[in-house]
Formats: C-alpha cells, sequence, structure tokens
C-alpha cells in the first residue's frame, strides 16, 4: 500500500514538527524492546515524529489486527491475536521507562472476545497505577458493541478520563464506520455519566470525510448532551490511496472558529487544529483533573446499580 502521507504536498500548517532525534530513537527503543503496538504507528499518525520526540506514544493493546474495518482506519484488519496475558506489565514498563505522568491507553476492535477485551483494560491500568503510582491515564475505549457490562468494568477503574471517539456525523457515519453505530456511540458515553457522574469524559471528531456545518454543529450538541467533557477536532488525512478519501481541508482559522463553537456549547477543553488527534498533547487536561476523584473512597459498592443489559438503540 502506498504511503500517502509522503506523496501528497499539505500545506504549511499540516508540516511535521521533528524536534529531538535522539529521544525519538530513544522512545522507538522502549517501545521494540518491550514489544508494544501504538496506535501512533498502527495508525499512521502524522504526528509520530513529534511526540516521540518528546518521548509520548499512546499505546494500543489486544494486538495489532483490528475486528473490523473503518475506512479511514490505517490499523490493519484481519484474524485477532491471542491475548498475552504479560502485555499489561510491559505496558505499565514502558510508561516507567518514558517517565510519562499522563498516558493514553486504547486498542484494537476485538469482537471475538466475550467482553471486547474490557478485562485487558482493566488489568492494564491497575499495572500502570502498581508502577506508576502518579500517572494519570486516559483511557480511549471501543464500543464493546454495547456490553454494558464491559463498561461498567472500566468505569468502576476510575481512569482519569474516559475517552470513546465519535470520529464523525451520523449522516456519514454508517459509510465510514459500517460496523459501528452512531446512536450506539452516544448512548455509551451518556451511559458513562450514569455509572460515575465524575467520571471525565471525552470524544473527537475528523473533519474533511464529507461532513456539513450543521452535522457538525448537531454533532457536538449531541456530545453535550450525553455530558462529554472533552472534545478534540482535527483534520482527517487519507491514510493510503485505498481510504476514504478527504473530500475538505479545513484552515486553521476554521479549526479555531469550531474550537470556539464547541466551548461555547458547553466542553470544558477543546484542542482543536488540523493536525491534532484524540490523544495529541493529551496531557494537557491534567490541568481540568485538579479535582481528582478519591479512588480510595469511592469504592464500587457505593456506584449505582444497573442492570447488565445490552446498551439498546432506541
Ligand atoms: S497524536 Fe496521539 S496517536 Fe498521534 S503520535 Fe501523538 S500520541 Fe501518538
Amino acid at each position: 500500500m502506498v504511503d500517502n502521507l509522503s506523496n501528497k504536498k499539505f500545506a504549511e500548517w499540516l508540516k511535521v514538527r521533528y524536534s529531538s532525534p535522539s529521544q525519538f530513537d530513544h522512545t522507538i527503543s522502549i517501545l521494540s524492546e518491550l514489544k508494544l503496538n501504538t496506535i501512533c504507528q498502527e495508525g499512521l499518525c502524522p504526528n509520530r515524529a513529534e511526540c516521540f520526540s518528546h518521548g509520548v506514544a499512546t499505546f494500543m493493546i489486544l494486538g495489532n489486527k483490528c475486528t473490523r474495518n473503518c475506512h479511514y482506519c490505517h490499523v490493519a484488519p484481519g484474524k485477532p491475536v491471542t491475548i498475552d496475558k504479560t502485555e499489561p506489565e510491559r505496558v505499565a514498563k514502558a510508561v516507567q521507562q518514558l517517565g510519562l505522568s499522563y498516558v493514553v491507553i486504547t486498542s484494537v476492535n476485538r469482537d471475538d472476545l466475550p467482553d471486547g477485551g474490557a478485562c485487558m483494560f482493566v488489568e492494564t491500568v491497575d499495572k500502570i497505577r502498581e508502577l506508576n503510582p502518579k500517572c494519570a491515564v486516559e483511557l480511549l475505549i471501543p464500543d464493546f458493541k454495547g456490553n454494558f457490562e464491559s463498561l461498567r468494568s472500566i468505569v468502576q477503574i476510575q481512569p482519569e478520563v474516559l475517552s470513546h471517539n465519535i470520529e464523525t456525523v451520523e449522516e456519514i457515519f454508517s459509510k465510514v464506520r459500517p460496523q459501528g453505530n452512531y446512536l450506539l456511540s452516544l448512548q455509551l458515553i451518556g451511559k458513562i455519566k450514569q455509572v460515575n457522574l465524575l467520571q471525565k469524559t471525552k470524544s473527537s471528531l475528523m473533519l474533511g470525510l464529507g461532513e456539513e456545518e450543521i452535522q457538525i454543529e448537531k454533532t457536538l450538541r449531541d456530545l453535550i448532551h450525553r455530558g462529554c467533557d472533552f472534545l478534540t477536532l482535527g483534520q482527517y488525512l487519507q491514510p493510503t490511496e485505498m481510504h476514504w478519501p478527504v473530500k475538505k481541508y479545513y484552515t486553521p482559522n476554521q479549526f479555531e472558529k469550531w474550537r470556539l463553537i464547541a466551548l461555547g456549547l458547553g466542553f470544558k477543553h477543546v484542542e482543536s487544529g488540523p493536525l491534532v488527534r484524540s490523544s495529541y498533547r493529551a496531557d494537557k487536561l491534567q490541568f481540568h483533573l485538579t479535582q481528582k476523584m478519591n479512588r480510595s473512597i469511592q469504592d464500587n459498592s457505593t456506584l449505582p446499580i444497573f442492570d447488565n443489559t445490552l446498551i439498546t438503540i432506541t
């Protein structure tokens, strides 16, 4: 497959920065020694040179083969790998060796597993906290096909931020994410606050897939209505010629316009720009986490009791 990122003539605002080659190599060597996957590499993120140069990476657990096939995503679809029980500890060691104070963990979709991989998220957070007690953890989770027990197990460990990306507007959602569902994703975000009102939530949209302005605004309202706290907005870039084409390039001024609109609608923090990705400079959210939840006080027994039925689309 051809990597379009190196072939296209991008505007100045889409050029990537590369600040510290030695730190970049250090990050790569930690990832390869510990045999870890990152969405930075598997997703061909345009910021990987910058982030790795700052010793930052977003870990992708549960293998590098996804059970879904979203048309914008570079992560390879295919037969999923066997669960590796040593992965949580290896992620925790990488966090320690990189000296991270804020880390984002995501995964491929694992629709082959009964819990969608939720227990591995839980184990990974446990191990990270064991080795890195001061590190804040953001989890970027899949929709678990609406499995509420999976979602609840994740909310109960109280990640500092819990993210689920809506990615695009309802009108083109099924075209670019054929195995996902817009309303299911919205419901999942809404359910998080029902389990724990204090849980900080986040979502992300890519612009340039073919959405209209009125549809963007409706999506932002839908997210706010479900209690979403934080938002990122970034330019979609076609990873290869096989992927969904870019329908529109937004300028930095247009991203700033949407940042202000989103703040006006009620988001507590918005990152918006051509190269912004869900986890780009995610550590800036630490500012909003000063009223950290006291994990020792709010144990699982204080959480509301829900039935364990699947989330349903209404
Ligand atoms: S923006 Fe996120 S996914 Fe991209 S390189 Fe940085 S940490 Fe990785």
